[in-house]
């Protein structure tokens, strides 16, 4: 097999070439157009016409381009939809460029959807997309239209070079990814699917293989109000409750559970950060002079793929984290006779691709790089969980500058990750990994 930086020869050379050279015009052209996005029912800015024009550059090729627009039947009863969520004006795309039918098919799979501009004032390049010495500035330039142009790009540069692969390549850009996965859970429900999938999330082009779980609680903390100048009984003869002083109490020991979850062997990964509880907001109290009666946290409850119960969810955890609370409580008599409510509004799960698969095998040797694992999550979970496509994370840009203003990506590494999509399709769909 061929090393990134060696030289491919004949028609598969010509292609990796070319898809260096196009992927850095084709991400200006993605960057000026606005799909920013804050939430799941955000106006709609220019995504059709982003879509459009990616559409249009591949059917021009001659490829299999579809536009979707799934009505709500299809996802609205899915446990991650949003009420009123829509594709109306956000289209999927799916396109396919033909192979010869004897090898596995490979997916590069993108969202298209950024985060919203922030403070135009922090930004001192163009957010619609500037080149700048060696440097692509703009919104999405990294979180990931990056990715995607490295995509684009590297199907066309096959197309391009007459290069007939041995199985199908696929794209599919998506809406909603930084708001619920929508866009990819609802490419797997309309039934879409190939033999394995790269997300061309920013990873530095480290074949990224696994992501941690993450669950979204809220917990909420019983007192009894009162007059606060008024010195109160115990609360069993009618007392006030300070519901902020028991709020205290339970972060005090979620913490301490936090760090014995942090030293236990079983909950170690070797390419993950440890589980952890974050406490992420608090609110408490009704004015300054009244005893507290509730207290309501939320919180992050991050766990690993190896606690991920039989059917990949993090029930296990729930009720690791429930048995901890009703112990902690037991010890205090208020909280035993109240204790806390525990709501749990989310369940994003945590996945592996193991190490000695043949994609991820094949991806580490084609960017010679080892594979790592990614502390949040992405995409690729709804194409494991929804469409049993084994996953990884593989893309240009450092996730550092996700999100931020002056967001940028190296044009000499979306270049090389273009030749790298290049040849690693060569390879996977070749069935030689
Ligand atoms: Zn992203």
């Amino acid at each position: 097999m061929v090393g990134s930086e060696g030289a491919p020869g004949g028609r598969l050379g010509d292609a990796v070439k070319a898809a260096g050279e196009k992927a850095g015009p084709l991400l200006e052209r993605m960057l000026a157009f606005d799909t920013s996005a804050d939430s799941s029912v955000s106006p709609l800015r220019q995504e059709a016409e982003h879509q459009q024009f990616v559409a249009g550059y591949l059917a021009d090729l001659g490829l299999e381009v579809e536009l979707l627009e799934p009505g709500a039947e299809l996802f609205e009863a899915h446990r991650m939809a949003h009420p009123g969520q829509t594709f109306d004006g956000r289209p999927i795309l799916w396109a396919r460029l033909p192979g010869g039918g004897r090898g596995p098919s490979l997916l590069f799979n993108g969202h298209y959807d950024t985060v919203p501009v922030g403070s135009r004032d922090e930004w001192h390049r163009s957010p619609s997309g500037e080149r700048a010495g060696d440097r692509i500035y703009g919104r999405g330039a990294c979180d990931m239209k990056g990715g995607n142009a490295a995509a684009v790009a590297a199907i066309a540069a096959i197309h391009d070079a007459g290069l007939q692969l041995d199985g199908d390549v696929f794209l599919n850009l998506v809406p909603f990814e930084e708001v619920n996965g929508m866009g990819t859970t609802a490419t797997m429900l309309l039934g879409k699917r190939a033999d394995a999938a790269i997300c061309a999330e920013p990873t530095r082009l480290r074949p990224t293989i696994a992501s941690r779980g993450i669950l979204e609680l809220e917990v909420n903390v019983a007192g009894r109000s009162a007059h606060g100048e008024i010195p109160q009984p115990h609360h069993s003869e009618g007392g006030a409750v300070n519901a902020i002083d028991k709020a205290v109490y339970l972060l005090a020991g979620i913490e301490r559970l936090d760090r014995q979850w942090k030293a236990l062997p079983r909950k170690r990964h070797d390419l993950l950060s440890p589980p952890a509880i974050i406490a992420t907001t608090i609110q408490g109290g009704t004015f300054w002079a009244t005893w507290p009666d509730k207290v309501t946290i939320e919180a992050e409850v991050i766990y690993l793929p190896g606690d991920a119960d039989g059917e990949g969810t993090g029930a296990a955890v729930m009720e690791e984290f429930e048995a901890y609370v009703r112990t902690l409580s037991a010890a205090d008599d208020w909280l035993a006779e109240h204790p806390p409510e525990i709501v749990w509004r989310g369940d994003v799960r945590p996945v592996e691709v193991g190490q000695d698969h043949p994609l991820v095998r094949v991806a580490c040797e084609i960017s010679s790089l080892p594979p790592a694992g990614f502390d949040s999550s992405a995409d690729h979970l709804y194409l494991i969980t929804e469409g049993s496509i084994p996953s990884i994370l593989l893309g240009p840009g450092d996730i550092a500058q996700a999100h931020t203003a002056d967001e940028f990506l190296d044009l000499a590494e979306l270049e090389r990750c273009s030749r790298l999509y290049v040849e690693l399709a060569a390879a996977w769909t070749s069935g030689r990994s």
